[in-house]
């Protein structure tokens, strides 16, 4: 049987962001995944969005959710010029339609300087890091988005906000992992867990692999693997977002994120995004549903399509359309609202980190990995640099 100090399970943008972070130390670790690519669940099945500025700085205070983002705000560049994978500051535009939308953006505005950019914050983030956000009005508005709609009379424009390709950067994390000696066991899905004093026994659907530490990433099946070994101190609901994606045809029309403010007992987001392989991805319609549930209610595309018809009217969208499709992800705290992210040991079972990401999960990313690091250490896992690291250095895991 192969023996390792640490097992990733799960090869999304968690997984293997903690795989490429751990790659940067002697370390004899695995990556493992049921499926027989990279990023084939929730990080390929979302708004590509990275939350680098307003947006992540209104996130709550004191949450894992905030200080990761807000630390992985500085680590995007340098990041995704390393691994050779597009990110593009595109911009986002909370759009206002009247008073009362002004009154909330000016909130978030001062909350969002509050939180983060004052020396004393907790999560401080120096003023070069960060273009400060400002008010447009209707004019200014339209020279940046020449189609938008007339009832649309200014916005809160946020120069930071970016997108990247999850895919293609979770794949870059893996295969810059495994040039650095990280092995990777795709195809094969955990079935069992067996847990004693000093070591795990994790049973794939072909393997049995013997490892100290394991790291839980499978996204939205976190908890089942967690009960496997009792590691399971926490909840969650599962949620379903419907996304649209116009074609190529329609890149032109809009070049920033724009959003609508929710409205009172409409839970769904009404938000446009340029993807950064061309057209515009349009959502989201959320649903509570059973993690299996495989379905895509009509009213799905319908509210899509009403989406992008009120940012961007009068223009055959229906045409263009070129799929919709589904992710699911992990609430935490679903009754408050206030989601927040686990990364974290459970009590009882040491040697064991469960990671639940979900909103903002490929936006945090590059803080990811050092926090499950500094997890390790603190667990008492010897980490000695790897003088050899390269930080570019690609060899291929899963499909070419
Ligand atoms: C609609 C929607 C929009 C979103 N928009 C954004 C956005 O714009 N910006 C942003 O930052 N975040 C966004 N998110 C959140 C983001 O997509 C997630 O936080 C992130 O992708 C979670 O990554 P993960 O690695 O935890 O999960 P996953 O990508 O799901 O990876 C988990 C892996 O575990 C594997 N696995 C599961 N069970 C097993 C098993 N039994 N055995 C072996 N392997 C297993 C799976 O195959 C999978 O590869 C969005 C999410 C959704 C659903």
């Amino acid at each position: 049987m192969e023996e390792y100090d640490v097992t990733i399970i799960g090869a999304g943008i968690a997984g293997t962001s903690i795989a490429r972070e751990l790659s940067k130390y002697k370390i004899n670790a695995i990556v493992i995944d049921k499926n027989n690519d990279i990023a084939l669940e929730m990080t390929s099945t979302n708004m590509a969005l990275v939350c680098q500025g307003g947006d992540s700085l209104t996130f709550r205070p004191g949450t894992l959710h905030a200080e990761l983002n807000i630390k992985s705000i500085p680590l995007w560049p340098k990041l995704t010029e390393e691994l050779g994978v597009p990110f593009k500051r595109i911009g986002g535009l909370g759009l206002i339609r009247n008073k009362s939308d002004y009154m909330k953006f000016l909130k978030m505005y001062t909350r969002a300087f509050r939180s983060s950019l004052r020396r004393d914050a907790p999560y401080y983030i120096s003023e070069n890091e960060f273009k400060p956000l400002q008010f447009l009005d209707r004019k200014s508005l339209k020279d940046l988005e020449p189609y938008i709609s007339s009832k649309v009379l200014g916005a809160l424009y946020d120069p930071n906000l970016s997108v990247t390709d999850p895919i293609k950067l979770a794949k870059a994390l893996a295969e810059n992992a495994r040039a650095n000696g990280i092995e990777f066991l795709l195809g094969n899905e955990i079935k069992s867990i067996e847990k004693n004093k000093d070591y795990f026994i994790v049973n794939t659907s072909k393997n049995s692999i013997k490892t100290k530490f394991v790291i839980n990433a499978t996204g939205i099946n976190v908890d089942k693997i967690a009960e496997m070994v009792k590691a399971r101190d926490f909840t969650y609901v599962p949620v379903k977002g419907i996304l649209t994606d116009f074609d190529e045809e329609t890149t032109e029309l809009f070049s920033h994120q724009a959003f609508y403010l929710p409205r009172l007992g409409d839970p769904h987001v009404r938000a446009v995004v340029p993807i950064i392989s061309g057209g515009l991805r349009v959502g989201i319609y959320l649903d509570f549903v059973m993690r299996t549930d495989k379905s895509l209610p009509s009213q799905g595309l319908r509210h899509n399509l009403n989406v992008i018809g009120d940012i961007i009217p009068g223009y055959p969208f229906r045409k263009h359309i070129k799929r919709t499709f589904f992710g699911i992800m992990p609430l935490t705290n679903a009754e408050t609202g206030w989601h927040d992210f686990i990364v974290d040991i459970p009590n009882y079972v040491p040697r064991w980190i469960n990671v639940v990401l979900g909103p903002a999960g490929v936006s945090s990313a590059p803080m990811l990995g050092k926090k499950v690091v500094d997890l390790l250490m603190m667990s008492g896992v010897h980490l000695e640099p790897k003088p050899n690291f390269n930080p570019s250095t690609k060899r291929g895991v899963g499909n070419e």
